[in-house]
């Protein structure tokens, strides 16, 4: 018998096929952002987002691989998937050898190319009506990982992440756990803890200050210690905040991760619940889990058992 395959929706204001978008070579995907700058509504978008579209795509070009003009430009070294520019004092002693450049979207500042992708990707919505975890957002996910390790050869993102409203307006984020960087010591000076705290300044508030977590404090660092990782890092980091924080219907804030290392052995969408895309789904981790309580969302509605039911064994 054949297997029934997934009915995954088109994205991208119906234009997308995802199975085959999962497969763009990275000429492909370059081919594709020049036609979403070029036309922007043509994809989904809304004309009040035109502007805003342009100049990501335009930044997204000057840092993919490999002939990004900023990710390879030779005064700023080591080649880095990141807006920045020079620390006038470079090179002296506890200094970062950069300072982070601004690409700002609603006052929140992105700096990586994966996070600049997502965020194109989330501007070319709403999501299809009837879209579900099995239909459109795992394959969405996959779809954007994918793309990510295609346009990012400097430490391509660990972990994929999308959250998504059930509250009727379709909208969706896509993030990706810090990457796009080259952190080399010698090189670069203190960079990591530029690119760390940048990283924590997207989702921390005053409550969340006040909930006695802090950068260097999180549920990670408090169980595995030196192992442990600061708020910040994780693919969440965007999707929470610019989806959970603020809404006032918190349950109906949904979201999955994807282990990227599943992804790099996959060369077609597999739809299968045995296989490697659904194995390599992601529960929120301890840090995700206090950062979503504290923003008053609901864990489990991020659980990677939720919605597979139905979907081809
Ligand atoms: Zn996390």
């Amino acid at each position: 018998m054949v297997q029934p395959r997934e009915q995954i929706l088109q994205a991208f204001g119906g234009q997308v096929n995802m199975r085959i978008a999962f497969q763009f070579s990275r000429d492909e995907i370059k081919q594709f952002l020049g036609n979403v700058r070029a036309n922007p509504v043509a994809f989904g978008a809304a004309g009040t987002d035109i502007p805003a579209i342009q100049a990501l795509c335009q930044d997204i070009a000057r840092l993919w691989a490999f002939d990004g003009t900023h990710y390879s430009d030779p005064s700023l070294r080591p080649e880095q998937h990141i807006l920045r520019v020079l620390h006038p004092e470079w090179p002296r002693e506890y200094i970062s050898k950069f300072r982070l450049g601004r690409h700002l979207f609603k006052d929140v500042n992105f700096w990586s190319l994966p996070d600049l992708l997502g965020l194109v990707l989330n501007l070319l919505g709403p999501a299809p009506a009837g879209a579900t975890r099995r239909n459109f957002f795992l394959p969405l996910i996959a779809m954007f990982g994918k793309w990510c390790q295609k346009l990012c050869v400097e430490y391509p993102p660990v972990v994929l992440q999308c959250t998504w409203t059930t509250g009727g307006n379709g909208e969706y984020f896509l993030g990706a756990s810090m990457s796009g960087y080259n952190v080399d010591k010698v090189e670069t000076g203190s960079w990591l803890a530029v690119l760390n705290r940048a990283r924590f300044s997207v989702i921390s508030t005053e409550r969340f200050r006040l909930s006695g977590w802090s950068q260097a404090w999180s549920p990670s660092i408090r169980r595995r210690r030196r192992d442990g990782r600061p708020f910040g890092r994780c693919a969440e980091t965007y999707p929470l905040r610019f989806l959970l924080r603020d809404t006032a219907d918190k349950s109906a804030i949904h979201g999955l991760g994807l282990s990227a290392r599943v992804l790099w052995s996959t060369h077609a969408y597999d739809d299968r619940l045995a296989g490697p895309i659904w194995e390599g789904t992601w529960n929120p981790c301890s840090n995700c889990m206090a950062l979503i309580e504290n923003m008053e969302g609901l864990v489990a509605n991020f659980n990677r058992y939720n919605g597979r039911r139905g979907a081809p064994a």
